[in-house]
């Protein structure tokens, strides 16, 4: 069946290490430094103005004026500059509008360093081996970066697929470029997969209500039951983590109030955080191979609508209430937030879009108490974290508590309790009497 599908534009970013030597490190943390304190100056100008003067253009004049007054903002590209006013603009407009705090001073030490490159042109993207291309980076020179997807360049380059621009921002594991790419794309067919419930566990990282289940093989919880938010460093690293948190305690009990941290202490903290950063890439592959599995088994994907900080707060308690178990359910919900369910549905939600499928959010509470099998809720059931054993005498259904929870997502899917049909296509089902979960 040939038919023309409709072609809609697609917009995505794309993230690449870049290999630079200690040069060219320093070249674009000084662009960095220039960027954010153009915004500052910017800000700083703009909050002076009275409102009535106020404009684009005589913000652009300013910005031009101090680009020739001051050596060290000159560093940052034209086209740069120009970018940090189109955000700050943009960052008004969306305080105008109500998504957004004003636009506010950037810190030195809090802000992420980046550096725009608002125009494909100029990135001139050549390959040089199968697996490395290079890029061109303004003011700074020819830069290698690890070529892992195909992305429109050169020939297959043409006016509606192509690299528009990029953005340079710097981690704990160093510069990375991220590019903007827009292409022209067929609208998928529907998704012709079945259903599927998931549930964001604390035994299993994701299980699925038809039984399969994807682990990553690492133990969520430390032998004496407390979660384990290092579960992606190996023992070695983990080792050398516990070594340098140490090690950081030891220098910083020799600080006096108001003093500024040593440089050794400021590099423990670097070999901290990269450590940390280490352990989060590692979970974000593992979330990308997951969730791509996944889309493409899948058409439809009914997801538990969680509200992670409310959790995190609610153990907590109040002042005059405060909440029992407190370490244990932080733990547990320490667990959670580490899994970062939020990030795992966000890819979800797009992945399935992108083939047809749709992502289901059913709002949940109470799933990992009621029997998938017989629908009671019993107290007691949940015997542990791990398993689930119905109490009531007539059914005695026995199982994984993930399992469990997941199984009763995708019943709430079925009943037509759903919340938010978050994205792709529309979620038309028939119109059911539903009873309020109050009631039921
Ligand atoms: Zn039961």
């Amino acid at each position: 069946m040939a038919t023309d599908r409709v072609q809609v534009k697609r917009q995505f970013g794309h993230r690449a290490w870049l290999a630079l030597n200690p040069a060219q490190i320093r070249l674009i943390d000084a662009q960095a430094h220039a960027a954010r304190t153009s915004w500052n100056l910017l800000h700083d100008w703009w909050m002076m103005l009275p409102k009535d003067k106020r404009s684009l253009a005589a913000a652009d004049a300013a910005i031009r004026q101090a680009r020739q007054d001051l050596d060290w903002l000159a560093v940052l590209p034209a086209q740069a500059a120009q970018a940090v006013l189109k955000t700050y603009v943009q960052a008004w407009r969306n305080c105008w509008e109500g998504r957004a705090e004003a636009p506010a001073f950037k810190s030195r030490i809090r802000s992420v360093m980046s550096v725009d490159i608002p125009q494909g042109r100029d990135l001139n993207i050549v390959r040089v081996h199968r697996r490395w291309r290079m890029v061109n980076i303004p003011k700074v020179g020819r830069v290698r970066f690890r070529w892992t997807k195909d992305l429109p360049v050169g020939k297959r380059a043409d006016k509606e697929n192509r690299v528009t621009g990029a953005r340079l921002v710097k981690d704990a594991l160093g510069w990375h470029i991220a590019f903007r790419i827009q292409t022209l794309q067929a609208v998928p067919e529907s998704h012709q997969g079945t259903e599927v419930g998931i549930d964001a566990g604390v035994n299993l990282p994701l299980a699925l209500s038809d039984g399969n289940h994807f682990d990553h093989g690492r133990p969520a919880r430390l032998p004496d039951g407390t979660a384990d938010r290092d579960k992606w460093l190996t023992d070695h690293e983990k080792a050398t983590l516990l070594r340098l948190e140490q090690r950081a305690a030891h220098r910083k009990s020799f600080r006096q109030p108001g003093e500024r941290s040593s440089n050794r202490l400021r590099h423990t903290y670097d070999q901290i955080k990269q450590l940390r950063a280490t352990a989060t890439r590692r979970a974000v592959d593992w979330q990308h191979k997951t969730t791509t599995r996944i889309a493409e088994q899948y058409g439809t994907v009914v997801v538990e609508q969680l509200t992670i900080t409310n959790m995190v707060k609610s153990a907590r308690g109040t002042l005059h209430k405060p909440g029992s178990n407190v370490a244990q359910k932080a733990g547990l919900n320490r667990s959670i937030s580490q899994e970062a369910w939020g990030r795992t549905v966000r890819m979800l939600t797009y992945k399935l879009a992108q083939r047809g499928g749709t992502l289901v959010k059913v709002p949940a509470p109470g799933t990992s108490l009621r029997c998938s099998a017989c629908g009671l809720t019993m107290p007691g059931s949940r015997q542990n974290q791990a398993t689930f054993v119905c109490k009531n005498p007539d059914c005695g259904f026995q199982a994984n508590a993930d399992w469990n929870a997941a199984r009763n997502i995708l019943h709430l899917y079925r009943i037509g309790h759903v919340a938010v049909p978050a994205a792709g296509r529309a979620v038309v089902r028939r119109a059911r009497r539903v009873k309020p979960a109050t009631v039921r």
